[in-house]
């Protein structure tokens, strides 16, 4: 069968997810208007005599997730279509995008009582597979970028991992990575949040669990398919990877006011989430030539990213006025994403 031909609002959705507003959050200036628009207010719209100063902004997305929207809400619309593609022999690809503390792994992992894309895709997967172990292989690794280096999250003593390719720059692996094969969505739950534990968080000014690495979950999926319907000796596999990726805190650097080893930290988590942001726009603008070469994330997903494949992010962002600015600064990088 022939690869479907995917037009670029295929390939790329943008969605927004706005968390709950909490209790020791008093002013909310950014809510969902629609389905797909999303107002932010300008807390100076008013001065002192009631005129009208600032204005609101308005922006428009392929979907917006509300305050009350649900897990199952956000997987259904954002992934379900991504695990058929994997099953299908596609590569797929779905990030969450925003600063700490705006929801990104309440999204990819969340918790028992409301598990996240991460759980809900494997959960999918694992009952497809189910009793037909004869025909799929379903693998997954969890790894951690983290000022440029790479980690294993499902066996975090092993150190830094390299990167490897053969010499046409194709088959990027990464060198003793686990690859762990289970088709329990329990088990997996548990070794996601045992690698969420090793995943390097460390203190900074602005947050004390501030998440300075990207964690990426990689599932490979591979489907034994008679090359002829009457002939089952010989056969032909289709192989497929979803990427489910928990980015770094997208806060600048000069925000933290950091100072040395983090300010390095932030340059390098910004190095990655640039060279993202400029292959989506890239890709979804049809260039001809993309530069995976500048981050080490891009180079992991440089086959996911590119052809005929699918993308979506969800780009998170809090209601709070505390958190307006960095808001507005992830709902222009969603816009950048999106408009192209
Ligand atoms: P991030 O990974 O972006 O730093 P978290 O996912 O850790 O943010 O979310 C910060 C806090 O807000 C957590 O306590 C999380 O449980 C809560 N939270 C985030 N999004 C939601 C949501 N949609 N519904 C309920 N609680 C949420
Ligand atoms: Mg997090």
């Amino acid at each position: 069968s022939r690869p479907p031909v995917r037009t670029a609002e295929e390939k790329l959705m943008v969605a927004v997810r706005i968390r709950p507003l909490k209790p020791d959050e008093s002013q909310r200036v950014l809510y969902a208007v629609n389905k797909k628009s999303i107002i932010l207010e300008d807390p100076e719209k008013f001065d002192v005599l009631r005129q009208k100063k600032g204005v609101d902004k308005q922006h428009h997305f392929d979907v917006v997730f509300g305050e009350d929207s649900s897990q199952e809400d956000v997987y259904n619309v954002t992934t379900s279509t991504l695990v058929k593609d994997v099953l299908n022999g596609y590569n797929a690809t779905v990030f969450a995008y925003g600063p700490t503390g705006a929801g990104k792994t309440h999204t990819m992992v969340g918790d028992r009582e409301h598990p996240g894309i991460m759980i809900r895709a494997l959960n999918d997967l694992f009952e497809v597979v189910k009793g037909k172990e004869d025909e799929y292989s379903v693998t997954m690794s969890y790894l951690e970028i983290y000022n440029e280096q790479i980690r294993d999250l499902l066996n975090p003593s092993s150190g830094f991992l390299e990167l490897r390719e053969d010499s046409k720059g194709k088959n990027i692996q990464v060198a003793g990575l686990s690859e762990i094969s289970t088709t329990s969505t329990d088990e997996v739950m548990q070794l996601l949040q045992k690698g969420n534990k090793s995943r390097t968080v460390e203190p900074t000014a602005m947050n004390k669990t501030s998440s300075r690495s990207h964690a990426l979950l990689s599932v490979s999926v591979k489907h034994s398919v008679p090359l002829d319907k009457k002939d089952h000796l010989r056969m032909r596999v289709k192989h497929g990877k979803l990427f489910m990726i928990d980015l770094a805190g997208s806060e600048r650097a000069n925000k933290t006011k950091n100072r040395g080893k983090r300010l390095q930290e932030g340059a390098h988590i910004n190095r990655s989430l640039l060279a993202l942001g400029n292959c989506i726009n890239a890709l979804s603008g049809g260039a001809r030539y993309v530069n995976f070469r500048d981050s080490k994330l891009t180079r992991l997903l440089k086959d996911a990213l590119s052809g005929n494949c699918r993308t979506v992010m969800v780009a998170h962002v809090s209601p709070s006025l505390t958190q307006r600015d960095e808001s507005r600064n992830t709902l222009i990088y969603a816009d950048r994403a999106n408009n192209i």
